[in-house]
C-alpha cells in the first residue's frame, strides 16, 4: 500500500508538472508567434522591429530558463551524497550570499556545536540553500534578517513531532532558512512547493524553487518543512540524514523510493 501510495503521489507530481511546463511554454511560444508575425508586418519600422525583437529574445530566454530548471529536477538520479560538515557549509553559503543578497540583507548563522556530518550532495545543497535564501531576500524586500541554522535531530519511534515531517525513525541534520519577510497565507503555504506555483510576476519566479528543494531533500533520504506566519517571516527547513554506513547503503537512488509522505 505504502509503495502504491508513493507511486500515485509521483504520478501526481509528474502530472503537474507536465502541465506547468506545457502552460509556461506555451505562453512563451505565443509570445514568439505574435512578436514573429508582427515584425513579418511592420518590417518597415526599424524602431518598431528593434522592439519587437527584444520581445521576442525576452521571451525565448523565459523559456530556457524554464527548462534548465526543469533539467535540474529531472537530473534527480545524478545526486553524489558526500559527508558534509554542516558548519562549514553554511559558512561557505553565508560567503556567496554576502555577495549576492545585497547590503540590506543581514545573514546570520546559528550552529549546534557536535554536530554528525550530513550526507548529501554539496553543490545541490548549495544551490537549494541560495534559492531558499533569494526567495527570503525577495519575502523581506532586499532589508531584514536571513537567518541559516544547523541543528541536529533524533527521530525515535513513539516521539511526537510538533510538525509533519514524516520521515523514517533515524539521525538527521536540520539545515533552515529563516527571514524576517512577508510570510505566507494559508493557501499559499499548502501550495508552495508545487512545482510551478508562483505568486510573482510572470517572469520573476518559476514556481520551481521550492518543489526543487523539496525533491532533493526527499532523494538525499529526507524531508522539508516550512512553516510560515503572514507578517512575521517564513523557515524553511531541510531535514538531511546523518553520515553513516547505514545511511550511505540505503541512500534513495529514484524518486519513488524516498521516504513516502502521508
Ligand atoms: P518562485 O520563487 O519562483 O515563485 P518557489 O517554488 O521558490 O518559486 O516559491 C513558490 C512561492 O512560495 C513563491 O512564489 C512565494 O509565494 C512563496 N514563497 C517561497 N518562499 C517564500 C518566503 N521565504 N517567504 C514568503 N513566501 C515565500
Amino acid at each position: 500500500a505504502q509503495a502504491r501510495l508513493a507511486h500515485a503521489q509521483r504520478m501526481e507530481a509528474l502530472g503537474q508538472l507536465a502541465g506547468g511546463v506545457a502552460h509556461d511554454f506555451n505562453n512563451v511560444l505565443q509570445a514568439v508567434r505574435s512578436g514573429a508575425a508582427l515584425i513579418r508586418r511592420r518590417a518597415a519600422d526599424a524602431d518598431v522591429v528593434r522592439h519587437l525583437a527584444r520581445m521576442v529574445t525576452d521571451a525565448t530566454a523565459r523559456g530556457s530558463a524554464v527548462t534548465q530548471r526543469l533539467l535540474a529536477f529531472s537530473r534527480r538520479s545524478e545526486l553524489r551524497a558526500e559527508p558534509l560538515d554542516a558548519v562549514r557549509l553554511l559558512e561557505s553559503t553565508q560567503e556567496i550570499l554576502s555577495h549576492t543578497l545585497g547590503a540590506g540583507v543581514e545573514i546570520r548563522v546559528e550552529t549546534a556545536c557536535d554536530l554528525a556530518p550530513l550526507l548529501a550532495d554539496k553543490g545541490q545543497l548549495e544551490t537549494v540553500l541560495v534559492n531558499l535564501a533569494t526567495n527570503a531576500r525577495d519575502a523581506m524586500n532586499g532589508a531584514g534578517t536571513l537567518t541559516l541554522k544547523a541543528q541536529s535531530e533524533v527521530l525515535a519511534r513513539g516521539m511526537k513531532l510538533d510538525h509533519p515531517v514524516n520521515l523514517e525513525f533515524g539521525s538527521y541534520v536540520r539545515l533552515s532558512v529563516s527571514d524576517t519577510g512577508c510570510g505566507m497565507d494559508a493557501e499559499t503555504l499548502v501550495r508552495a512547493s508545487e512545482p510551478f506555483f508562483t505568486t510573482k510576476e510572470p517572469g520573476k519566479g518559476t514556481g520551481l524553487g521550492l518543489a526543487m528543494a523539496r525533491g532533493f531533500a526527499e532523494q538525499s533520504g529526507g524531508g522539508l518543512h516550512i512553516g510560515s506566519e503572514p507578517g512575521r517571516g517564513t523557515t524553511v527547513a531541510l531535514w538531511l540524514p546523518v553520515a553513516n554506513v547505514d545511511a550511505v547503503v540505503g541512500i534513495a537512488p529514484a524518486l519513488g523510493d524516498a521516504p513516502s509522505r502521508a
